[in-house]
């Protein structure tokens, strides 16, 4: 692994999402083209083993054969205010938006989105930051405005087994795919899966978890820049079931790219690309590539 070329990078985002400004990542060279390698800061060493083997498959391998062209995506809405948040989804031409709730303004940011869109499909994401009782409660609020599906209102398994109990709203299961790994149990607690490419391990390894868990699927972006979107979206083609709208319309949340042309939403469909080459004036974040290669070598070692 340390004889492959590594280039890492560091893009600037337009909003910050899941606390950050700028998202880091390392791209590595295969034999057919680069993959993408960014586990966020907190992931073990496990979970960093994972993304690797997506970044290697996407480098060296090949993606599953696609049964489909392209996909619907949602829109993304991070906890801005309501009149932005607004904005944004009218802007994105997506018949399907995702909002970020779980803050002070969740509510109001969800009836700003409902009143700019009357007719569009409208989903939360909580992220798992609330107890059962506040889940119980915010739902029956949210209700009114008409929700596709509340993804992780709660955090565990156990708890959206109890709120399932208590709330009409369809539930959709993110966490608890993605760092639990409850693949068996999530069809008893969701009604929707998100799955997310790199932290399953790969294209391949994302349509069979989707086999095994047998909900209706999303695939979901894990903040990819558009080599690792390009990953995302094969998966999504590559699914027998065609899958809900897809989460894979972030490439709006960046202000820079690893590659030339970014993968965005038209009208909210997101075509199948080939995997991408990076931008050749990607610059490279050189003090970054000690931390990369360490990290890429305990991934490795705990492969082996
Ligand atoms: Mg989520």
């Amino acid at each position: 692994m340390t004889e492959r070329r590594l280039w890492p990078y560091r893009l600037r985002l337009r909003t910050p999402f899941r606390g950050l400004h700028e998202r880091r990542g390392c791209l590595i060279a295969g034999s057919v083209g680069w993959g993408e390698f960014a586990p966020f800061d907190d992931y073990d060493t496990e979970a960093d083993a994972r993304w690797l083997s997506a970044a290697l498959e996407q480098a060296d391998g090949k993606w599953p054969d696609r049964v489909r062209d392209g996909v619907e995506v949602n829109a993304i809405i991070p906890a801005v205010a309501p009149e932005q948040a607004a904005a944004m989804a009218v802007a994105s031409g997506c018949r399907t938006i995702k909002v970020k709730v779980g803050d002070a303004e969740g509510l109001a940011r969800v009836a700003a989105v409902r009143e700019a869109l009357p007719t569009a499909a409208l989903r939360v994401d909580v992220n798992g930051q609330w107890t059962v009782p506040q889940a119980a409660r915010a739902l029956a609020d949210l209700a009114g405005f008409g929700l596709e599906y509340a993804e992780q209102p709660v955090r565990t398994i156990e708890q959206m087994r109890q709120l399932r109990e208590l709330v009409e709203v369809p539930l959709a299961a993110d966490e608890v795919i993605r760092v639990d790994r409850r693949f068996d149990e999530v069809a008893e607690v969701a009604d929707v899966a998100v799955l997310k490419v790199a932290p399953l391990g790969g294209v391949a390894a994302t349509v069979e978890a989707a086999r095994r868990i047998g909900l209706p699927v999303v695939i979901s972006s894990a903040l990819d820049s558009s080599l690792g979107l390009a990953a995302a979206v094969a998966a999504a083609c590559a699914l027998p079931e065609p899958p809900l709208a897809c989460g894979l319309g972030t490439g709006a949340l960046f202000a820079q790219d690893t590659t030339a042309v970014t993968l965005m939403p038209q009208d909210g469909w997101l075509p199948t690309v080939p995997s991408p080459s990076p931008r050749s004036d990607l610059v490279r974040a050189k003090d970054d590539l000690a931390m990369w290669r360490a990290r890429i070598e305990s991934a490795l070692a705990t492969h082996r």
